[in-house]
C-alpha cells in the first residue's frame, strides 16, 4: 500500500524538466552557476532544496570539453543533486524554440495564428524527450517517484511508462491546456495525449485545464472519465486540478530582511512620494505588455491628477530573444515606452522606468513590497506566480493593490483583486485610477484575504497535495489490480467448471459478447461468438442465458437457433433454451404510457444530431452513443431530469444504460428475470455471470456470494467480484470454458 504516511514517503522525487533549476554560463572561460528564472524553476526550486530528490533538466550550456564536462557534473551533482540533459544547437533550435516555443506555447495559450507545424521539429521533439527517458533510466531506482514537468516534455511519461512499466509517474503542466476547438489544430494531437496518459496522475492549474483535457481524451481518443478517473491499459489514470504555490515564507521574511530593507530606501530615496506601480514578466506575448502600455497611456489622458505622483516600474526579463516574434514584440514596447514618455515626461519627472533585465532576488522584493499597486495583466496566462509573489511581500500593514487579469490561472484564486479583461484597455485604465485610489481598509482586507489563502496552499502544500494524490492513485490501481481476473483465478475458475455438475452462464450480449457498435443493428453476433455459445450451451450439464435490453425479435432472429435461454427487454420477456415462445416477466404490464413519454424523447433527439429513439414492446430507449460525446452525456442528464419529474407518481422507471435512456415498467429488471432460472434449480454449483453497464448490477445483486461475477469494462463502482477490459476477453474466456 503506498501512501506518502507510510514508509514510502521516503521515497525519492525525481523531477525532470527542460531546465534545470539552475543555469550554467560561461564567463571569461569559466562556467558560472546561477538560479534559473521562471515560474516553474523558481517555485519548484524551494521543494527541491529541502529534499534528497534529483533534478534531470538542460544546464543551459554545452560544456565542450571532457575536463569542462567532468568537473561541471560534479559539481551539478555534489551541490544541486542535478543531472544534465546536453541539447546541440539543433535540439535546441527544433525542439525548444521550434516545437516547443512556435508550436505548443503559442496554442496553448490561444495565439493559434502564431503556431507553426512543422514535422522535422516534431521529430527533434520526440528525440529530445527520448533523450530525457534515457538520461532518467541512468539516474531512477526502483520505487522512486519521477515527476514530469510542463509542455517540453509531453512525450516523456508514456516513453518512461513503456521501460518501466511499473514507474510511478506524476506530471504537471505549467501552462493552460486549451479548449478542443484549438488543441484539435495540431496534427500530433493523439501522439500528445497519449504521451500524457503515460503518467499516473496529471496535472492541472485550473479546473478549467483539467476540463479542457478531459474533453480532448474523449473527443480525440474516445476514453471516457469517471470523477477524473480514466482507463488506459488497465491503468487508472487520474486528472486533477493542483493551483500552484510559492514558497510565501521566502518572500515575506527577505520583504523585512536588512537587504530588501536597504534597496527599499534607495528605492524610495529615489522615487517617494511618488506611488509606485508596477509589473514584472518575462517579455512575452501572452503578457500582455502593450495592452497594458496603452492602457496606461490611457489613464493618463484621462486622469492628469495623478500626473508626477506616479512612476510606472516596468520590469521585463529577456525571454527567447532569439526567437523573430520575440525581437518584434521587443522593439514594439521599446517604441511605446519611448513614445508614453515622451508624451507625458516634465522635467523630474519620467512617467514609465523601463528596465529590460534580471533583477537579483532582494531588489525584485523590496519592488514587491514597495509598490502600491500591481499590474498583472496577461492576455492567457497558466497560473502566474508574480501575482502571489507580490502579496507575498506585502508585509506590516499592507497596502498594495493588485489589479489582475481574468485569463491569468490565479485568477482563479485570488477573487479580491481587481479583475479585468486584458484585452479591454478602458476597462484596464479604469482599474489602475480605481486601484490607486481604493481605500486603506479595503485595501488591506482584500490583501489579507489573498494573503491568507496563498500561505495556506504554498508551494509546499502544492508539493505534498500533488505527490499524496499521485500515491492514492496508485493505491486506486493497486486496489484495482486485485479485480482483474488474473491467470490465478481463471484456473480456479476452470476447476471449478470442472468440478460443477449443474453450470448456469448468464450473460450480457451488448458491450459484453459484442463491442459496443454505432447502431443497435450493426452488432449482429459473428460466427466465433455464435458458435461458442452454441458449443456451451450444448453441453449438458450447461444452462446458457442471454439477458439482454433488445427486444425479443431481433434475439430470436440472431441466437434462435443456439440453443441459449433469452431476455429481452432487460427482464420483461423471457424464452427458455428448450422453448420458442416469448413469456411475459409481468402479466399486468400495460405499454399506453409510450404515446405520452415519445414526443419527449422525440424532442431530445432533434436537439441531439446522431441521437435516436427506439421501441419495444414495453419500453422506449433513447440512444445517443453517435451523438457528439459531451453534448449527448450533457442531454442525457437533461432528459433524465425531466423524466423524473414527468414520471413521478406513476409505475414507469428511468434507466441508464451504455449510452442509452430507457423507460419501462418498474419492477421489471435483468435481476428479476435472472432469478426465474436461479429458483429454478437449487443445484447450481456454477455460476458465471457477466455484464457490462448498470442494468447487469441487478443480475449480479441476486446471485449467490460464490458465483464468478464480471463486469466488462471501466467500473469504479460495480457489484461484480472481477473486471474484464474488454469484450475480447470476455469471450476468451468463454472459450477456455468451451475447449475443457
Ligand atoms: N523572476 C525572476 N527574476 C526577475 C523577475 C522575475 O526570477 O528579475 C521570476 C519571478 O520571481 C517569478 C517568475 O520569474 O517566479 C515568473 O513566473 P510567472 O509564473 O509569473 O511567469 P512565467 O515566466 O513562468 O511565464
Amino acid at each position: 500500500m503506498i501512501t506518502r504516511d507510510s514508509e514510502l514517503a521516503n521515497k525519492r522525487v525525481v523531477i525532470a524538466s527542460n531546465r534545470l533549476p539552475v543555469s550554467v554560463s560561461r564567463k571569461n572561460g569559466r562556467l558560472g552557476i546561477s538560479p534559473s528564472v521562471g515560474g516553474l524553476a523558481t517555485g519548484l526550486s524551494s521543494f527541491h532544496r529541502g529534499s534528497d530528490g534529483l533534478w534531470v533538466g538542460w544546464p543551459g550550456i554545452n560544456p565542450g570539453d571532457t575536463q569542462n564536462k567532468l568537473e561541471l557534473e560534479e559539481t551539478l551533482k555534489k551541490d544541486y543533486n542535478c543531472f544534465p540533459v546536453y541539447l546541440t544547437a539543433t535540439d535546441l533550435k527544433k525542439y525548444y524554440h521550434g516545437f516547443s516555443n512556435r508550436t505548443l506555447w503559442p496554442l496553448f495559450h490561444y495565439f493559434s495564428t502564431y503556431a507553426t507545424y512543422d514535422s522535422s521539429e516534431w521529430a527533434t521533439y520526440k528525440k529530445v524527450n527520448q533523450m530525457f527517458c534515457n538520461r532518467l533510466l541512468e539516474v531512477i531506482r526502483p520505487g522512486d517517484i519521477i515527476w514530469v514537468h510542463d509542455y517540453h516534455l509531453l512525450l516523456l511519461p508514456d516513453m518512461l511508462r513503456r521501460e518501466v512499466p511499473d514507474a510511478i509517474i506524476g506530471f504537471f503542466l505549467h501552462i493552460p491546456f486549451p479548449s478542443m476547438e484549438i488543441f484539435r489544430y495540431l496534427p500530433w494531437r493523439e501522439d500528445i495525449l497519449q504521451g500524457m496518459l503515460g503518467a499516473d496522475l496529471i496535472g492541472f492549474h485550473t479546473y478549467d485545464y483539467t476540463r479542457h483535457f478531459l474533453s480532448c481524451v474523449l473527443r480525440i481518443l474516445g476514453k471516457e472519465q469517471v470523477y477524473g478517473q480514466l482507463i488506459v491499459e488497465n491503468r487508472t489514470v487520474n486528472v486533477d486540478t493542483f493551483p500552484m504555490g510559492i514558497d510565501t515564507d521566502k518572500f515575506s521574511t527577505a520583504a523585512s530582511s536588512p537587504a530588501v530593507i536597504k534597496e527599499r530606501e534607495l528605492l524610495d530615496e529615489r522615487l517617494k512620494p511618488e506611488k509606485i506601480i508596477l509589473s514584472v514578466d518575462r517579455l512575452d506575448f501572452t503578457k500582455g505588455i502593450p495592452e497594458r502600455l496603452r492602457a496606461f497611456e490611457l489613464f493618463l489622458e484621462r486622469y492628469p491628477e495623478w500626473h508626477r505622483k506616479i512612476t510606472y516600474v516596468m520590469l521585463c526579463v529577456p525571454s527567447r530573444t532569439k526567437v523573430r516574434e520575440y525581437q518584434l514584440l521587443k522593439s514594439e514596447i521599446d517604441e511605446l515606452v519611448g513614445k508614453i514618455n515622451g508624451r507625458f515626461d516634465t522635467p523630474g519627472w519620467l512617467p514609465i522606468l523601463y528596465m529590460y533585465r534580471s533583477l537579483p532576488f532582494e531588489e525584485l522584493v523590496s519592488l514587491y513590497s514597495a509598490a502600491d499597486l500591481a499590474l498583472v495583466t496577461p492576455l492567457r496566462d497558466g497560473m502566474n506566480l508574480v501575482a502571489k509573489e507580490y502579496l507575498a511581500s506585502q508585509i506590516d500593514n499592507p497596502k498594495g493593490a493588485l489589479v489582475l487579469s481574468e485569463t491569468a490561472g490565479a485568477a482563479a484564486e485570488l477573487g479580491e483583486a481587481i479583475v479585468v479583461n486584458p484585452n479591454d484597455i478602458n476597462m484596464m485604465a479604469e482599474a489602475i485610477a480605481r486601484g490607486l485610489s481604493i481605500s486603506e481598509k479595503d485595501k488591506k482586507k482584500r490583501i489579507e484575504s489573498m494573503t491568507d489563502r496563498i500561505k495556506k496552499y504554498d508551494i509546499f502544500q502544492w508539493t505534498e497535495d500533488f505527490l499524496n494524490q499521485l500515491c492514492q492513485t496508485r493505491d486506486r490501481q493497486e486496489h484495482n489490480r486485485q479485480f482483474f481476473l488474473a491467470e490465478k483465478e481463471r484456473k480456479e475458475m476452470q476447476s471449478d467448471y470442472n468440478k460443477a455438475g449443474k453450470r448456469l452462464f448468464l450473460l450480457d450480449y451488448d458491450g459484453t459478447l459484442m463491442s459496443l457498435a454505432g447502431k443497435p443493428e450493426l452488432a449482429q453476433p459473428d460466427s466465433e461468438i455464435y458458435s461458442i455459445l452454441s458449443s456451451l450451451a450444448g453441453n449438458p450439464a450447461n444452462t446458457v442465458v442471454l439477458i439482454s435490453g433488445r427486444d425479443s425479435g431481433t434475439l430470436t432472429d440472431w441466437l434462435g437457433g443456439a440453443g441459449v435461454g433469452m431476455v429481452a427487454e432487460h427482464g420483461t420477456w423471457i424464452r427458455e433454451a428448450d422453448g420458442h415462445e416469448w413469456q411475459l416477466t409481468n402479466k399486468g404490464l400495460s405499454a399506453g404510457w409510450k404515446e405520452n413519454v415519445y414526443p419527449l424523447l422525440e424532442m431530445f433527439s432533434v436537439r441531439t444530431p446522431g441521437s435516436f429513439i427506439e421501441e419495444k414492446s414495453y419500453a422506449l430507449v433513447w440512444h445517443y452513443r453517435k451523438a457528439e460525446p459531451e453534448l449527448g452525456n450533457l442531454r442525457s442528464k437533461e432528459l433524465v431530469d425531466a423524466l423524473y419529474d414527468m414520471l413521478a407518481g406513476t409505475d414507469l422507471q428511468v434507466l441508464q444504460g451504455s449510452k442509452v435512456v430507457e423507460i419501462k415498467p418498474a419492477g421489471v429488471n435483468k435481476g428479476r428475470a435472472a432469478l426465474h432460472w436461479l429458483e429454478k434449480d437449487a443445484a447450481w454449483d456454477f455460476i458465471l455471470a457477466m455484464g457490462d453497464d448498470w442494468t447487469d448490477e441487478d443480475t449480479f445483486s441476486v446471485l449467490p456470494d460464490w458465483s464468478w461475477t464480471i463486469k466488462v469494462g471501466f467500473a469504479p463502482f460495480t457489484g461484480a467480484r472481477f473486471l474484464l477490459d474488454s469484450p475480447a476477453k470476455a469471450r476468451k474466456l468463454l472459450k477456455t470454458l468451451e475447449e475443457l
